[in-house]
């Protein structure tokens, strides 16, 4: 008999650059100390506390009635293309071809096709700290670098000086994300633009992550880069998803909208990895976008209820510096006025908080941004109001 090698499993060298999406365990911990009893109060976690609207889900249950549980196109069904470009339409004025459009698994993996299918190694992509932890990974996966474009001292607000300044000829590609995750920050439209017109400038392409696309609050405006002019949109591919806005995170579904040379090149990806997404979720996401967006309102108008609270009540906590949220469901208060020294970072304070009152937050570094915490309110508000009785006691204690 051959003789067999017996050697531990050795993990690629791009796999081993990757490190746990710090939002995912997070999430993790709740869910086993929940499993354990604890009364946990969940602030940690990047999905609505909704449930999927009622008329979505059956529009899926009548795909299974109809048996539409075969492969599909690998970009989705005709009917989900016609539905995201009439949506497009309605929404944004925009106009859109079916060779601009495909459905993916989730934004996610319209993000990670959009970055593959246009990076080499070597190249540098720009991203705006605070940054979706995701964003990083998927940039040295794909044998980049990962350049961090700062925003601090503007309140993290993206402009597109900051990115002027941080171009190079390396510079191929800036992954924008508005709403933000995990800061809560809106780029206002005229500065969206200008900041597309920056890098087209250059010749530098954009990926526009529109995951929190219609969560946005007054005054802010609900704006998508597809509303742009078609010579901007050559140089763009939109990252879009159901996830967020019809309560649909379990259903992975998203879509990509970019030129068809870029949409192509992302199916010949998609096609030799996971095919189209699921079959039943494109009936349901073809519904959530072709029917009435009410449901859609009624969420956004609880948000705003917990997101006007939450302002409040975290900008009353000892040692806590907090912006008011302009959209997504996340506070990012600067927590460093908490800091001493058995709790130096950001990561020890959100310890803190989950081992003395068992409240899920997410640590501000897995985002490029140390010093601060993520807390979401895609929650009740009575649990919200409990989290932050919580986290109050503990800031009290670390800032005296
Ligand atoms: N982009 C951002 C900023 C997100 O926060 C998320 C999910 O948390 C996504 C993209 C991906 O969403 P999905 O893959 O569920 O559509």
């Amino acid at each position: 008999m051959t003789k067999i090698v017996r050697q531990p499993f050795e993990v690629s060298e791009r796999v081993a650059e990757m490190s746990v999406s710090s939002t995912l365990r997070a999430m993790q911990r709740a869910m086993a100390m929940r499993a354990a009893g604890v009364d946990v109060v969940d602030l940690g976690a990047g999905e609505p506390d909704f449930d999927t609207p009622a008329h979505v889900k059956l529009a899926a249950a009548e795909a299974m009635r109809r048996g539409e549980t075969k492969y599909t196109a690998t970009g989705g069904t005709r009917e989900l293309q016609r539905a995201i470009i009439g949506y497009y339409e309605r929404e944004f004025g925009a106009r859109l071809e079916p060779r601009e459009v495909m459905a993916t698994a989730g934004g996610k993996q319209a993000i990670f096709n959009a970055v593959v299918t246009l990076i080499n190694p070597g190249d540098e992509v720009l991203l705006a700290r605070p940054y979706w932890v995701t964003f990083p990974e998927i940039v040295k996966f794909a044998g980049a670098t990962p350049v961090v474009v700062e925003t601090e001292s503007d309140g993290f607000q993206l402009t597109a000086d900051a990115v002027a300044r941080a171009l190079n000829a390396r510079t191929r590609l800036l992954i924008i994300n508005s709403p933000s995750n995990p800061s809560g920050r809106v780029v206002p439209p005229a500065e969206f633009r200008r900041i597309v017109e920056t890098c087209a400038g250059r010749g530098v392409y954009v990926v526009s992550d529109e995951c929190y696309l219609q969560f946005v609050y007054p005054p802010g405006e609900v704006f998508s880069a597809a509303s742009l002019p078609p010579e901007l949109r050559a140089r763009l591919c939109i990252a879009g998803s159901f996830s967020k806005t019809y309560a649909m995170t379990g259903w992975r579904i998203g879509y990509a909208l970019a030129q068809p040379e870029w949409i192509e090149a992302m199916l010949l990806v998609q096609g030799h990895s996971t095919s189209n997404p699921n079959s039943i979720s494109q009936a349901a996401a073809t519904e959530a976008m072709n029917a009435s967006q009410d449901c859609v309102r009624e969420m956004l108008a609880e948000y705003a209820r917990r997101r006007e609270w939450i302002g409040g009540a975290l900008s009353e906590i000892p040692g806590f510096k907090c912006f008011a949220p302009e959209g997504a469901f996340y506070a990012f208060p600067d927590v460093r006025g908490c800091l001493y020294d058995d709790v130096k970072t950001s990561a020890d304070f959100a310890e803190k908080l989950l081992n003395d009152e068992q409240v899920v937050v997410t640590d501000g570094a897995g985002f490029g941004a140390d010093g601060y915490i993520r807390i979401s309110y895609a929650t009740s508000m009575e649990r919200l109001r409990e989290g932050v009785r919580r986290i109050r006691r503990v800031a009290e204690a670390c800032a005296r």
